[in-house]
């Protein structure tokens, strides 16, 4: 596929919430990661001068054939990036447009009294691309308050609410003292990006976790009910742990494990201070756990979340320094393998959520499948709806009859 086609199918993504910028353009194939990377973030950045300029030159309406998000990225790059240096039919079809779109973007700077094409952006939007434009999630913490009573704190605090967000963009929007409830999870607040709530006195005395959405839906997922006996494989810092107490609405039990010490004293201090009860917490490598043990023989939900090579965490650069060598990839895999064949081999287990912050296909559908195949016909995937939430609109669990079927989070079950 070529660069501005690939972006633009990168964009209609996003605007369909398929997934977060890394993960549709490393899903693309497109062959260039950085390149089309660098062009989705930018056309990003410029989205409302875009569709000023489109408006503006009519552009949609005299090329009635032509995508709005392909306008965008050709506009873009005919404009602010490097001059449409590919592109076949659609280069020349924007040239043609060129002398109003120039005419548009001269207009809009004296409109703005701005002389440079930076100034023209809003300055969430001129800060440099990355983890700088994340809106700021804020998780309400249900086992010491609701969102309803969160909600109100923020708007004594100054804080407009503007409701339940209706898509992606309206996330990515957002700018000011401004907050919405996220489209998909129902617990889950957003804010605009970098605002930072770590001395909020809702943040110090645990009625909310700052924890990202793509780090809430493992939980979201597994969506264990009140009462059930859950196992948290890899489990500190304990964000995820905390979450899947909430659902439990402490009730039932954790046995939550890992390896590392430091990570395991941060995540005891984090659940006291959430409220959590009902877990045991123990510094033990998971493949060492029995399921045969007594102790486990009603264990329906696992989650795990094994270690892994980070590379979708949003504040790496993709190409970069996330870029783990083959041989590390191939560690990472071997030993996420080992770890979800031993989970599934919990007796009485029904349901279990593997979750990654790789975007590596070695890391995720492939640690999967093969350990499907290992397993015969024991479990299978189910895929998860992306489009919309369907414990808030339809009460059924998630996963359960979704309209759309989009696979986000490998899930495999009985
Ligand atoms: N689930 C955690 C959360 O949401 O806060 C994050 C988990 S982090 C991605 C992976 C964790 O797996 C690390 O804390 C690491 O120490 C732990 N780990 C690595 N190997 C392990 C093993 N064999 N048994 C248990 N934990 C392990």
């Amino acid at each position: 596929m070529a660069l501005y086609s690939a972006a633009a199918a990168v964009l209609e993504g996003l605007e369909r919430g398929d997934g977060g910028i890394k993960t549709l353009v490393y899903n693309s194939r497109f062959p260039h990661v950085r390149q089309l990377y660098a062009l989705v973030a930018e056309t990003l950045r410029y989205s409302p001068v875009l569709e000023k300029l489109l408006a503006g030159a009519a552009l949609l309406q005299a090329e009635k054939k032509l995508p709005p998000q392909l306008a965008k990225v050709l506009v873009y790059d005919l404009l602010f990036g490097k001059g449409l240096k590919c592109g076949g039919r659609w280069k020349a079809l924007a040239r043609r447009h060129r002398a109003r779109l120039e005419a548009e973007l001269a207009r809009l700077k004296v409109q703005q009294k701005v002389s440079r094409n930076e100034d023209l952006l809003a300055p969430a939007q001129a800060a440099s691309p990355g983890a700088s434009q994340v809106p700021r999630y804020v998780r309400v913490n249900t086992l010491k308050t609701c969102v309803d009573d969160v909600i109100d704190f923020f708007k004594r605090q100054g804080y407009s609410y503007l409701g339940e967000a209706a898509s992606v963009e309206e996330l990515r929007a957002l700018s000011g003292k401004k907050f919405l409830l996220d489209l998909h999870l129902p617990e889950l607040l957003v804010f605009p990006p970098q605002t930072d709530f770590h001395d909020n006195l809702l943040y110090t005395s645990g009625h909310i976790i700052l924890q990202d959405k793509a780090s809430c839906l493992p939980a979201f997922l597994l969506s264990p009910a009140a009462g059930s006996h859950v196992i948290d494989a890899c489990a500190a810092p304990g964000n995820k742990t905390s979450h899947l107490a909430a659902l439990l609405k402490n009730k039932g039990q954790i046995f939550a494990f890992d390896v590392d010490t430091k990570r395991l004293a941060t995540m005891n201090t984090m659940l006291m201070r959430a409220g959590v009860t009902g877990f045991q917490l123990a510094q033990q490598d998971f493949l060492t756990v029995d399921p045969r043990d007594p102790k486990y023989s009603r264990v329906t939900h696992l989650l795990l979340d094994p270690s892994c090579s980070g590379s979708g965490m949003v504040t790496r650069v993709p190409g970069e320094e996330a870029a783990p060598s083959p041989e590390r990839l191939q560690a990472l895999a071997g030993f996420q393998r080992r770890v979800l064949s031993h989970a599934l081999s919990f007796p009485a287990l029904r349901r279990l959520v593997y979750s990654t912050c790789s975007l590596h296909r070695e890391e995720n559908e492939d640690v999967v499948h093969a350990v499907l195949q290992e397993q015969g016909s024991a479990f299978s995937i189910l895929p998860v709806a992306a489009e919309e939430n369907p414990q808030r609109r339809e009460g059924t669990e998630p996963g359960a009859a979704p309209k759309k079927r989009k696979r986000k989070k490998q899930r495999v079950k009985e």
